[in-house]
C-alpha cells in the first residue's frame, strides 16, 4: 500500500514536488523536443518516495522512467505507474517472464544472458531490451563491439524479443576535466555505429552530462540528481545553467524541553557537559533514522536559529541546546529551511565527507514521506491534509 500520509510520531520527510515539478520543467525547456527525458526514480526515488517523484516528473515532461533493479519497476506498476520503466541494472534472466507480463524494460550486456532468457520466455512473450555499453565506467556493460554485434543478432532473430535501445554511463561527467567524458563519448559512438541498425532510444547522459554537454544526449537522458533539486558535484555546482530547487526536507519536534545546570552531563557517555546552565530539548529521530552518529555536533533549525546536537545521537532520540526556552513541540528543522535560515543538504553531505545523492537515501523508511503542493501537505488524491502534523 501506498503511504497515506497519517503517523504517529513527529519526524517527517517533506516533499515539496513543486520542486521536483519546476527542476524537471527547467531541464525540459532547454532539450529538443526529440530527446526523451527518463526520469530515474531507483532507491524509491533517491529516498523521496517512487510514485510520488514519477507522477510529478511524468506531468512535468518526463515520458520514460528507470529504476536499478526489476522490484522498483514492479513496485511502480502496482501503484498505477503506466509509463515504460527501464531497470538500469542486471536482471535474473529467469524473470523475464514477469518483465515481459508487466511491460518492463531489461537491460543486457552479456551474450549468454539472453540464451539463458529465451529458455524462460513463452512462445507469445514481447520482452524490449536496451543493450548496455560499458565506455569506462567499468561496472556492466559491453565491452567490445564483437560481443555488441552478437547480442544484436541474437535479440534480433527471436521474434519474442525488441531491441529497444543502447546506452551508455559517464563516470567523470560531474567533473570539471572533461578528457575522460570525452573518450567515453567517441567510444560509445564508435560502438553505437557498428550496429546494424540504431535502436528507437539511445541515450548516454545522466544529470550533469545533460546538463552540461548538449552532444552527448543523444536522444534521450537520464535525470536523477537534478529532478531532486541537487547538484551532481560541487566542483559543477556554480556552472549549472538551471537554478535547482531542493525538494527534501526533514523535521521533528521537541518531545521534551528542560533547563539544565552547568556541569550536568547529555546522552549516552557523558560526553556533553553544560558550561552553563542551559535549555536542552529531545527530538525523537535518531541514528536507526539514518541520522547517523556521526552527526553529532551538527547545528539544526529552531525558530530560525541554529543549534547545535550535544551528546550522542541514540538510535530513536537527539538531544539539542536551544537557542532560549522554546515550546514542547516547536519544530526542528534537520535538513531544509525555517525563515531565511537552512541546512540544505550539501550541508549535511560535507559533514559526513560524501555526496549528496546519499544523504535522502540514509533516511530510512521508518521516518515517513509527506507531499506538499502549492505549499500544502497533500494526501495522493492530492486532498489537502489536516494540518495537525
Ligand atoms: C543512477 C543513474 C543515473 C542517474 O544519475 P544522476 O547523476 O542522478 O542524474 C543515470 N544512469 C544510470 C545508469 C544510473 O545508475
Amino acid at each position: 500500500m501506498i503511504e497515506h500520509g497519517l503517523f504517529y510520531r513527529d519526524t517527517w520527510v517533506e516533499v515539496d514536488l513543486d520542486c521536483i515539478t519546476a527542476n524537471v520543467a527547467a531541464v525540459r525547456k532547454r532539450l529538443p523536443a526529440e530527446v526523451t527525458i527518463i526520469g530515474v526514480v531507483k532507491a524509491n526515488a533517491y529516498g523521496h518516495g517512487d510514485y510520488q517523484t514519477a507522477m510529478a516528473a511524468l506531468n512535468a515532461g518526463a515520458s520514460m522512467l528507470a529504476v536499478a533493479f526489476m522490484d522498483e519497476a514492479l513496485s511502480l506498476r502496482v501503484k498505477g505507474i503506466n509509463a515504460p520503466i527501464l531497470v538500469l541494472g542486471a536482471s535474473r534472466p529467469e524473470d523475464v517472464t514477469i518483465a515481459a507480463k508487466n511491460n518492463i524494460i531489461l537491460t543486457v550486456f552479456q551474450r549468454e544472458w539472453i540464451e539463458k532468457a529465451q529458455s524462460f520466455l513463452a512462445a507469445n512473450a514481447n520482452l524490449s531490451l536496451h543493450i548496455k555499453v560499458d565506455t569506462g565506467m567499468g561496472r556492466i556493460g559491453v565491452r567490445n563491439i564483437e560481443e555488441l554485434r552478437e547480442i544484436e543478432e541474437a535479440i534480433n532473430k527471436d521474434s519474442r524479443l525488441v531491441f529497444a535501445g543502447v546506452f551508455t554511463h559517464f563516470a567523470t561527467a560531474d567533473e570539471l576535466d572533461n578528457h575522460y567524458f570525452l573518450d567515453q563519448l567517441e567510444r560509445f559512438d564508435e560502438m553505437v555505429s557498428s550496429l546494424s541498425s540504431r535502436p528507437p532510444c539511445v541515450h548516454g547522459s545522466n544529470s550533469a552530462a545533460a546538463l552540461r554537454y548538449g552532444k552527448a544526449n543523444f536522444n534521450a537522458i537520464r535525470l536523477g540528481i537534478v529532478m531532486y533539486g541537487l547538484s551532481p558535484s560541487q566542483e559543477i555546482k556554480a556552472d549549472l545553467p538551471i537554478k535547482l530547487e531542493e525538494a527534501f526536507s526533514l523535521h521533528s519536534k521537541l518531545t521534551q524541553v528542560k533547563l539544565i545546570k552547568r556541569g550536568e552531563k547529555i546522552s549516552y557517555g557523558g560526553t556533553y557537559e553544560a558550561e552553563q546552565d542551559e535549555w536542552v530539548g529531545t527530538i525523537p529521530i535518531g541514528y536507526a533514522d539514518g541520522w547517523i552518529r556521526r552527526l553529532q555536533d551538527q547545528e539544526v533549525l529552531i525558530d530560525g536559529i541554529r543549534s547545535p546536537i550535544i551528546g550522542r545521537i541514540c538510535m530513536d532520540q537527539t538531544i539539542v541546546r536551544l537557542p532560549h526556552q522554546v515550546e514542547v513541540g516547536t519544530v526542528v528543522t534537520l535538513i531544509g529551511k525555517q525563515g531565511d535560515a537552512a541546512v540544505p543538504i550539501d550541508e549535511i553531505a560535507d559533514k559526513l565527507d560524501t555526496i549528496n545523492y546519499e544523504i535522502p537515501c540514509l533516511i530510512s523508511s521508518r521516518v515517513p514521506r509527506l507531499y506538499k503542493k502549492g505549499g500544502e501537505i497533500i494526501d495522493l488524491n492530492n486532498a489537502l491534509l489536516p494540518k495537525n502534523n
